[in-house]
């Protein structure tokens, strides 16, 4: 008997190319918002200050880091705090976006998320930082940004292998949804919608990164494949797909290496899942689907690439072990954890065919 307990938080979606400033002006000023602290990377200024030329912005932030840094969390939590603050506005990827849900955290000010990339932190109350090169990560409702505003354009600066590497990222939260703890049939339904649009759209950056794009496919994903990774996260699982969250890896990257061998590990003890993904893929077979998309995007292949050290490899196991879920579809040891690593390490289409034991 399917029994389910579906929460939908609540936050406002914006969708439009190119039109990211007009509707940013009118959720400042449908927030009543006078002291607007502006989030974006050195990066992301350019694309930041076009976003924002229709509000008054009483600072531009831009020391933002990957992972968040604690110092650099406490740094702009006091900056937020003298300058009377009362909304900050993200412009930029997940880091920018991690930085602007640190603040918030501990000052309440409401977020309003313009994301440039395809992490999906946006549709999450997820937080993360790290202090000894190690990040943590939590749930509270007051990280949530109260607005996500897409714009297709914002994304055509990406670099195509960031777009590559982003855009699988995505997928592989859309893929972990499918068997996550409490997946559900309605995140499912979006989950395979993510699936299908990343499938589709990706493979037109990769030929034409030009703007502009027949298809605003990706991002079109977006949306689904931030809510996915909201209720996995909200359930705090640690899921296969994360080494690069306990080692500070390229986390896109990170999770477009390992997603493969992770599918072909868990697919053939979840087989309503595994069909769902391959409808969504259009093939008859999950991995068969997301195979024929990375040879398609050129994907990165190896984690030995990415930053990771063979010498690694057995802290970064016995790191993601106890964070993976009792509810993985497959039963996860020590050694099959080490040994998918491994494979993910060297990009061995081997580890595709005949996974990890
Ligand atoms: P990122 O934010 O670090 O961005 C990667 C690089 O791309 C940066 O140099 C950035 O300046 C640049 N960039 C961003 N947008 C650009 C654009 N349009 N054009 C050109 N360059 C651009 O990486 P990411 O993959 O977006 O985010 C990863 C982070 O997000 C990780 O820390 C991850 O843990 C976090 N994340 C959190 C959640 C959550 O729910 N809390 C969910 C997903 C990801």
């Amino acid at each position: 008997m399917l029994t389910f307990e579906h929460v939908t938080l609540g936050q406002r979606v914006l969708f439009g190319s190119g039109m990211a400033a007009e509707n940013l002006a009118s959720e400042v000023s449908r927030l009543g918002s006078r002291r607007v602290m502006v989030l974006a990377s050195e990066f992301e200024a350019q694309i930041a200050a076009a976003v924002t030329a229709g509000i008054d912005v009483a600072s531009f932030y831009d020391d933002v880091a990957p992972h968040v840094p604690v110092e650099k969390a406490e740094k702009a939590r006091s900056a937020a705090r003298e300058l009377g603050i009362d909304l900050l506005v993200c412009v930029g990827g997940g880091s920018t976006t991690g930085l602007a849900k640190a603040i918030a955290m501990t000052t309440g000010l409401p977020i309003i998320a313009v994301p440039t990339t395809y992490a999906g932190s946006e549709a999450t109350n997820v937080w993360g930082i790290t202090e000894a090169s190690r990040k943590s990560t939590g749930v509270d409702d007051r990280v949530l940004p109260v607005t996500v505003i897409y714009d297709a354009a914002l994304t055509l600066s990406l670099p195509v292998d960031l777009s590559v590497a982003s855009g699988l990222n995505a997928l592989a939260h859309c893929v972990d949804s499918m068997w996550a703890p409490r997946a559900d049939p309605i995140n499912q339904a979006l989950a395979a919608e993510g699936i299908r649009a990343l499938n589709q759209g990706l493979p037109l950056i990769k030929d034409d990164p030009s703007p502009p794009r027949p298809g605003t496919g990706p991002v079109r994903g977006v949306p689904g494949c931030g809510r996915f990774c909201l209720r996995r996260l909200r359930n705090a699982s640690q899921d296969l797909p994360c080494p690069g969250r306990h080692l500070q890896h390229a986390h896109a990257q990170t999770h477009a290496t390992v997603l493969p061998y992770v599918l072909a590990f868990n697919a053939p003890h979840a087989p309503a899942a595994a069909a769902r993904i391959a409808a969504a893929f259009g093939t008859n077979d999950a991995s068969e689907g997301l195979n024929a998309l990375r040879e398609a995007l050129e994907a990165p292949r190896a984690l030995k690439d990415h930053g990771l050290l063979e010498a690694n490899i057995t802290e970064a196991a016995a790191l993601i072990l106890p964070a993976i879920p009792a509810s993985n579809p497959r039963p996860v040891t020590a050694h099959s954890l080490e040994r998918l690593l491994r494979d993910a390490y060297a990009g061995s289409d081997a580890g595709l065919h005949s996974p990890a034991l």
